[in-house]
């Protein structure tokens, strides 16, 4: 039988490491991985995962998704062999009050998170066109949905490429591509440690008022007992990415947690946001804090 290949960005930890091992060593061997990474040196990981190299099923390829010589590279190295399925699962976060965020630091964000997937897709797209068949898994998030608190760089990034993937999807549907958006809640992964954010108690966080400054350090509270009690397992989450590569007809969105469906249904259900804007405040800050927005 002939194998899926599967192509995968930012396979140095995480989720992309993750999925990459679990394809790379499937049992059936049904699968053929390029994974990829913007730094090679970090590859031993995945390969102890592993233990050792498996050219059958798994190829390291370098790939910075900023990078258009790097993806040209990647993309050339693949040419000739069928790619069946393409992950878009690069990214990078950025947390702090908006006030605080430079423009190198959101400039970045947006590089890799949205512009970084774009320009994987159009290395790969016109191939899959082609051949009139394709995957394309992109590693969303669930503040892609909906706007998290001094998350607002990121949710925008993550925001537009849910509205990227959308749009691009409805074009796809005639060349039998189909488009999945996997909505991460938190993942115990080392995406909190990696995202960049103002020490809260460094400078970065002076020239802000005191009451910004406050909400802040109840929010990184709030998070960090978040991660803690409700944050899912890698494994966990590749079982989602697992179904959108083996399922028929795989949909535009799969969530892999229920934490947020409340608040989803609520934003949903109040189109005019407020409703939603209160929720996440109460759920995050408490109650007590409403302030004078209430009806
Ligand atoms: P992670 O462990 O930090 O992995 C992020 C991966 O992206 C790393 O391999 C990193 O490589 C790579 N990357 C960063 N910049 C890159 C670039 N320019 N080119 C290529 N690769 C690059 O975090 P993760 O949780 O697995 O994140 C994977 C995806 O899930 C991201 O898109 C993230 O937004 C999404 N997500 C995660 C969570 C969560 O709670 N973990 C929640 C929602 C969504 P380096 O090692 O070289 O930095």
């Amino acid at each position: 039988m002939e194998k899926t290949t599967v192509l995968i960005t930012g396979c140095s930890s995480g989720i992309g490491l993750g999925l990459a091992v679990r394809l790379a060593a499937d049992t059936a061997r049904r699968f053929k991985v390029y994974a990829t990474m913007r730094d090679l040196a970090k590859g031993e990981r995945l390969l102890e995962r592993l233990g050792g190299c498996c050219p059958d099923t798994l190829e390291v390829l370098q790939l910075d998704v900023t990078d258009p010589c790097s993806l040209a590279a990647a993309a050339q190295r693949v040419q000739g062999q069928r790619l069946d399925v393409l992950v878009c699962n690069a990214g990078v976060g950025l947390m702090g009050p908006l006030e605080t965020c430079s423009d190198q630091a959101m400039k970045t964000i947006f590089d890799v998170n949205l512009f970084g997937a774009i320009r994987t897709i159009q290395a790969f797209l016109p191939a899959m066109k082609r051949r009139r068949a394709g995957r394309i898994i992109v590693s969303s998030s669930i503040g892609g949905l909906q706007g998290l608190p001094f998350n607002s760089v990121y949710c925008a990034s993550k925001f537009a490429v849910e509205g990227l993937c959308e749009s691009l999807a409805i074009v796809l549907r005639p060349f039998n591509i189909h488009l999945t958006l996997v909505e991460c809640g938190p993942v115990n992964t080392s995406f909190l440690a990696n995202l960049q954010r103002p020490d809260p108690e460094g400078s970065e966080l002076q020239g802000l008022d005191a009451e910004t400054r406050g909400l802040y350090h109840r929010y990184l509270r709030h998070c960090q007992s978040l991660f803690h009690d409700a944050a899912q397992e890698v494994e966990e989450v590749l079982q989602v990415f697992v179904e959108a590569i083996g399922t028929p007809c795989p949909p535009l969105r799969c969530v892999t947690t229920q934490l947020f469906a409340p608040l989803s249904r609520l934003r949903l259900a109040s189109p005019d946001g407020s409703a939603y804007v209160r929720a996440m405040h109460d759920f995050v800050f408490g109650r007590s804090e409403a302030g004078g927005d209430q009806p």
